[in-house]
C-alpha cells in the first residue's frame, strides 16, 4: 500500500478525498492535515463533516496534522493530495515536492506552470511526462502534478472525443453549484433564491486550462491547443454538479449521429488499464430533452462520468449541455484517478 496524506482534509474537497479513499485498494491514508485552527484536534470534531454518507471510521479518531513538509513526511506519506486554498498551496506544495513527496493538487497555484502536468487521465495521460522535466528543472525528488478547475474538467472530457472534428470556437455558459465554493462557501443570504453572474477568476481558468489540457506534448513541452474559448460563469443555488451550456463551431461539420457516437464510445487510459476509480463509461449521452439535471445526474458513474444531453445544431454551431459532480470528477475523484495513473506508471 502507498501511504498518502490529504492536505485541506477538513474542507469540502478534502472531505471527498477522505470519503473516496476509504478502503482504497492501493492507497492508505496516514495523514489528514489542515490549518493551525484544526491542527491537533481529532478529525471527527474538527472535520465539520458535510457529506451525506457517514464519516469513514478510519478518519474520525485521527489527529489533524499541520501541512509542513516535516509533518507530512513524518507521517510516512509518499504522496499528498492537496485540497488547499491556492495561496497556501503555492508555498506548501513546493516544500513537499522538494522533500521528496509527490503532490497531486486540486489548487490553481501551479496549474499553468510549463513543467507541471495539468491532468485528466482520460484526456491527456501522456502529459505525465512533464514530471521528468520538472524534476530536472527544479531538482526535486518529489513532484507536483495538477488537476484542473472543476468546471473545466467536465468540459475537457466532453471535448476530447470531439477534437477529431476540429473545434474552432467554444462558447460555454456555466451554472455552478454552491459546493464548488467550498465550505462554508457562499453565504446563504447571498445565494438563496438567487443566481450570481460572476465567479472570481473562473472564466480565465476555463479558457487557459482547456487549451493546455487539449494541447500536445512535443519535445518535453505542451503546445497549447489552438481554439477560441469564451466562458461565462454563474453561481446558482444547487448543491452539487455544475451544469454547462456549450456551443461549438467545428472546422469539419460532423453530423449529430457522429458526435453522439464519438462521445458514447470514448474510452481512455484509465478504462484500458482498469484503474480502480475509472468509470466504465466516462461520457454518458442522454436523449431526453430535459437532461442532464444536477439533482438527477450528478452521481452518474459514481460521480466520475460526464452526462451530455440536449445535443442539437443551430446554424454553424453544435450545441449541448454537460454536467458532472464538481467535488468528485471535478475534484477528489479525478485526483485519485490521477494518482492511480501515476502509480501504474511508476511515479509513486
Ligand atoms: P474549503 O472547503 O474552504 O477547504 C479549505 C481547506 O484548506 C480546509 O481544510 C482548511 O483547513 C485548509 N486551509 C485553509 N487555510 C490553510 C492554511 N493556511 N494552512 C493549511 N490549511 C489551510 O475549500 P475547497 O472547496 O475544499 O477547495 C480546496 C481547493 O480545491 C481550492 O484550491 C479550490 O479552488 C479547489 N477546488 C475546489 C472544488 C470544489 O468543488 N469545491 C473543485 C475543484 C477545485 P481548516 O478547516 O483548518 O480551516
Amino acid at each position: 500500500m502507498t501511504k498518502v496524506a490529504v492536505l485541506g482534509a477538513t474542507g469540502m474537497v478534502g472531505q471527498r478525498f477522505v470519503q473516496l479513499l476509504e478502503n482504497h485498494p492501493w492507497f492508505e491514508t496516514v495523514c489528514l492535515a489542515a490549518s493551525d485552527a484544526s491542527k491537533g484536534k481529532q478529525y471527527g470534531p474538527a472535520g465539520n463533516w458535510v457529506l451525506d454518507t457517514e464519516m469513514p471510521e478510519f478518519a474520525g479518531g485521527m489527529a489533524v496534522s499541520g501541512c509542513t513538509a516535516k509533518e507530512v513526511a513524518d507521517s510516512g506519506a509518499e504522496l499528498a493530495f492537496s485540497a488547499l486554498p491556492s495561496d497556501v498551496a503555492l508555498r506548501v506544495e513546493k516544500e513537499l515536492a522538494a522533500a521528496g513527496i509527490g503532490v497531486v493538487s486540486k489548487a490553481a497555484a501551479h496549474r499553468m506552470d510549463a513543467d507541471v502536468p495539468l491532468l485528466i487521465p482520460e484526456v491527456n495521460p501522456e502529459h505525465i511526462g512533464l514530471i521528468e522535466a520538472q524534476r530536472q528543472n527544479r531538482n526535486w525528488a518529489g513532484f507536483i502534478s495538477s488537476d484542473p478547475n472543476c468546471s473545466t474538467c467536465q468540459l475537457a472530457l466532453a471535448l476530447k472525443p470531439l477534437q477529431q472534428f476540429g473545434p474552432q470556437q467554444i462558447i460555454v455558459t456555466t451554472m455552478q453549484a454552491v459546493s464548488g465554493a467550498g465550505f462554508p462557501g457562499v453565504p446563504s443570504l447571498a445565494i438563496q433564491n438567487n443566481a450570481i453572474p460572476f465567479i472570481n477568476g473562473e472564466e480565465e481558468k476555463m479558457e487557459m486550462e482547456l487549451a493546455k489540457m487539449l494541447g500536445t506534448l512535443e519535445n518535453g513541452a505542451v503546445r497549447h491547443a489552438n481554439m477560441e474559448v469564451i466562458a461565462s460563469c454563474n453561481r446558482v443555488n444547487t448543491q452539487e454538479g455544475h451544469l454547462e451550456s456549450v456551443a461549438i463551431e467545428f472546422a469539419d461539420r460532423p453530423s449529430l449521429a457522429d458526435i453522439a457516437q464519438a462521445l458514447e464510445q470514448f474510452r481512455g487510459a484509465p478504462q484500458q488499464l482498469g484503474l480502480p476509480t475509472a468509470p466504465t463509461q466516462p461520457i454518458v449521452v442522454r436523449a431526453e430533452p430535459d437532461r442532464p439535471q444536477p439533482r438527477k445526474d450528478w452521481s452518474a458513474g459514481n460521480g466520475m462520468s460526464v452526462t451530455v444531453g440536449r445535443l442539437r445544431q443551430k446554424g454553424s454551431y453544435t450545441l449541448f449541455s454537460c454536467l458532472a459532480s464538481n467535488t468528485i470528477r471535478g475534484a477528489a475523484g479525478n485526483g485519485i484517478l490521477h494518482a492511480e495513473l501515476l502509480h501504474k506508471r511508476g511515479y509513486i
